[in-house]
C-alpha cells in the first residue's frame, strides 16, 4: 500500500467528559445510562443518527431471552429494563403474548408457562429507538450524532482524546474513561489494545418490513447462520463478510438490497400489492473484531461459579444453559482505562454465539458503564464493590442466587 503524509495539526478540543462510550447499540445505551445513574458526566457519540445499532438501524427486533429456558430468569437490571422498555406499545408479534403474560408478572407466578415460553420479544424497533434516546438524555447523558471516533491518544497506557469526525469537523474529545461499544472493537484497536478478528466471517442477511395482506411484517432472510437449517432460510448466499473492510461491506449492503427486490418480486406475483416499507439502514453482521480481554470466556464455562461475576445470560438457542459472564472479559491489560461492551467483549468465536446477543450486550453495558464511574483504571478495580452496586441495581451475579 501507497501513503501519504499528513501535514500536522492541531485538535481542537470539542468536549470533556468522564466517560465516552463509542457506540449508541444495545451495549452503548446500557453502558451510558448505568454511568449516568451514578454520576458519571457520560457522552456519547454514535456514527448514524439514532440509537439502538442493529437492535434498531439493523431491524434486528428480535429481543432474544432473558431466560435459561427452563423457567429461571438469568438476566436482569438494565437488559430486563430495556426488554420492557422495547415493548411499551407492545409486543410485535401475536405469538409473544402468552410469553409475556408468563414473565410480566411477579405475582401468581405460572411456573409451567414459564418454562414453555422464554423471556423474549419481537418489538418495534423505531418506538424503541426514539425512547432510548428518551431514557438518556433524561438521564443527561450527551448524545452527538453523526460522529465517528477515528483515532484515540494514548499517554502512560491510558487514553487522555479520542479522536472524532463529524459535520463540525475534526476534534478531540478529552476523557477520564472510555468504553468501546462500537460492535467492532474500533477504539480498542485504535489504541492499541489487542484484538482480534472472528474467523467465522458474516454471511449475508436481509431482514427487512414489508407490507403484506393489510399487515407490516418483518421478513427474516438469512435469519440463522446454520448452513443445515431445515428451512432454507439460512444460506440466501455462499459469500462471506468481515464487517471491518469498507468496500466489502458495502458490497454487502447493496447485496442484502439485490436480494430484496428478488423477494419482493418473488412475493408480488402471489399478492401484488406486497411492498417493502423500512429496510436496515447498517449492516447485518454478527461477529467481526474483538478484544482479547485479561480473560477469554468459552463455552464450557456453563454453570460455572465465577468469582468475578457481572451478571448472567442463557442460550438463546438451547434450554439449561447459564453463564456467569466475568469482568475480566471488558478489559485488556494494555490501555487501562478502556472497557468493551456488547459483541466486541473478549470470548471465544464459540462463546460469541452467546455474548453477541441483544440480553448479553445490555448486561456487559451495564455492567462496564457502572465500573468507568467507578474508576479511572479496570485493571484494578476492586471488583467486589462493582459487584454491590451491580446487585444494589437489580442485577443477579450467581446461579446460586436464583
Ligand atoms: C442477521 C442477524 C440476526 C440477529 N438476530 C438476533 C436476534 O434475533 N436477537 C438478538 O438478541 N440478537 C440478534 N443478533 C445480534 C444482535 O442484534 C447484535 O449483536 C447486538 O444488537 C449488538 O449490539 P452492540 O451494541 O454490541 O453493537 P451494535 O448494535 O453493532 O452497535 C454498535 C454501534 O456503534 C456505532 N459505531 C460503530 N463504529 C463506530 C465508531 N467508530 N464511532 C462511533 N460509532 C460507531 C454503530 O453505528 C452502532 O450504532 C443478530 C445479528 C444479526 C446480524
Amino acid at each position: 500500500m501507497n501513503f501519504i503524509t499528513e501535514k500536522e495539526r492541531n485538535t481542537p478540543i470539542s468536549d470533556k467528559c468522564d466517560l465516552l462510550v463509542a457506540g449508541g447499540g444495545i451495549a452503548g445505551i446500557s453502558a451510558a445510562l448505568a454511568a449516568a445513574r451514578e454520576g458519571a458526566r457520560v457522552t456519547l457519540i454514535e456514527r448514524e443518527y439514532m440509537l439502538g445499532g442493529l437492535a434498531t438501524l439493523g431491524l434486528i427486533a428480535i429481543y432474544l431471552p432473558l431466560c435459561d429456558g427452563v423457567g429461571r430468569q438469568v438476566s436482569f437490571g438494565i437488559a430486563e429494563e430495556l426488554l420492557r422498555l422495547s415493548i411499551h406499545f407492545g409486543v410485535d408479534r401475536d405469538e409473544d403474548v402468552p410469553a409475556m403474560k408468563a414473565w410480566l408478572t411477579d405475582e401468581n407466578i405460572d411456573v409451567e408457562a414459564r418454562k414453555k415460553y422464554r423471556y423474549a420479544a419481537q418489538y418495534n424497533p423505531h418506538t424503541f429507538a426514539a425512547e432510548c434516546e428518551q431514557l438518556l438524555t433524561k438521564h443527561g447523558v450527551k448524545i452527538i450524532y453523526g460522529t465517528v471516533a477515528v483515532d484515540a491518544n494514548v499517554e502512560g497506557g491510558k487514553i487522555t482524546h479520542v479522536m472524532i469526525e463529524n459535520k463540525s469537523g475534526r476534534s478531540a474529545i478529552e476523557v477520564k474513561t472510555v468504553i468501546d461499544a462500537t460492535g467492532d472493537a474500533d477504539i480498542c484497536k485504535l489504541s492499541g489494545a489487542k484484538t482480534a478478528l472472528f474467523d467465522k466471517k458474516n454471511m449475508l442477511a436481509n431482514w427487512y418490513y414489508y407490507f403484506k395482506n393489510g399487515k407490516v411484517n418483518l421478513r427474516l432472510l438469512g435469519a440463522l447462520d446454520d448452513p443445515d437449517d431445515p428451512d432454507g432460510s439460512a444460506q440466501i448466499s455462499e459469500r462471506r463478510f468481515t464487517g471491518v473492510d469498507a468496500v466489502d461491506t458495502s458490497e454487502m449492503m447493496m447485496l442484502a438490497r439485490a436480494d430484496m427486490l428478488k423477494d419482493v418480486t418473488r412475493q408480488r406475483k402471489e399478492n401484488p400489492e406486497c411492498v417493502p416499507v423500512c429496510l436496515p439502514t447498517i449492516p447485518q453482521v454478527r461477529t467481526t473484531r474483538r478484544i482479547i480481554g485479561k480473560h477469554v470466556s468459552n463455552y464450557g464455562e456453563e454453570h460455572t461459579y465465577t468469582e468475578t461475576s457481572i451478571g448472567m445470560v442463557g442460550d438463546w438457542r438451547k434450554r439449561g444453559p447459564v453463564f456467569e459472564l466475568p469482568f475480566e472479559i471488558l478489559y485488556g491489560e494494555e490501555v487501562k482505562n478502556l472497557a468493551v461492551a456488547g459483541r466486541c467483549v473478549s470470548t471465544d468465536e464459540e462463546m460469541a454465539e452467546v455474548t453477541r446477543v441483544i440480553p448479553s450486550c445490555a448486561v456487559t453495558g451495564q455492567a462496564a458503564g457502572t465500573a468507568a464511574a467507578m474508576c479511572d483504571d479496570f485493571t484494578t478495580l476492586d471488583v467486589k464493590k462493582l459487584q454491590e452496586k451491580l446487585v444494589a441495581n437489580g442485577v443477579k451475579l450467581h446461579e446460586t442466587d436464583l
